[in-house]
């Protein structure tokens, strides 16, 4: 059986960071799952998709292909071939994603996806319902928080140095909104997995949290 290591929690907790870093050292595949329901998300923005129109998202589900492709260490994100790293990453996905993922036929979509890239190799994956849903027999689950005005202040820094014109409490609105709309939807929503544990990196660095999940994983 292959070895899974869940990494769920809050949005803008820094998941992708220690997740990422983890996967390198062990040498295993990282997949961010957010980056999968922020795909779908533009696909629908781009193609007026009317989020109560069934039919209408099951087939753009049907046609929509994502891929993770890695080069020279970076994974780029790809929808139907094109590269869409940086767009899924703007506010416009931002504001729209939370609905997007409380769709039950999306969420259906993705977790198969998920649970076929953990069947094929040893994987790191982070998200908000890994070690609850996705993968509950997970071997790992680490559950992560932090301060909210830190997650809104270390995410602004983030989007300010891409050049992005945001305040700090557009920011601040969005991840409040997001973790508002992931813990109260009726699909999977965001909750700690009896067995995760707790990471809150409030006041930790990017070394303390690596060396703190590596220390969990004992394989
Ligand atoms: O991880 P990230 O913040 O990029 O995820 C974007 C959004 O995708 C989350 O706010 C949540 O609504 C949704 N998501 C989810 N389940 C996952 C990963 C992300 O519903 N496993």
């Amino acid at each position: 059986r292959n070895i899974i290591i869940a990494i769920d929690g809050y949005s803008s907790c820094g998941k992708s960071t220690v997740a990422k870093a983890l996967a390198n050292k062990l040498h295993y595949v990282y997949v961010d799952s957010g980056a999968m329901y922020r795909t779908v998300t533009l696909y629908f923005l781009r193609n007026n998709i009317n989020l109560e129109d069934d039919s209408k998202i099951s087939k753009a589900l049907e046609d929509i292909h994502i891929d993770f492709h890695k080069e020279h260490g970076i994974t780029k994100v790809l929808l139907n071939e094109e590269d869409v790293s940086e767009e899924i990453r703007q506010m416009p996905v931002s504001e729209n994603v939370s609905a997007v993922s409380a769709i039950k036929a999306v969420r259906k979509a993705m977790v198969k996806q998920q649970q076929k890239m953990g069947a094929r190799k040893n994987v790191v994956m982070d998200g908000r319902d890994i070690g609850t849903a996705v993968f509950p027999d997970a071997q790992v689950k680490i559950f992560m928080t932090a301060d909210p005005k830190v997650r809104a202040e270390r995410r602004y820094l983030e989007l300010k140095n891409k050049g992005e014109n945001i305040t700090l409490e557009e920011v601040f609105e969005n991840i409040a909104h997001r973790d508002y709309q992931d813990t109260t939807r009726k699909e999977s929503p965001l909750i700690r997995a009896e067995d995760a544990i707790i990471l809150d990196n409030t006041n930790m660095t990017e070394e303390e949290q690596l060396a703190f999940v590596s220390d969990k994983v004992s394989v």
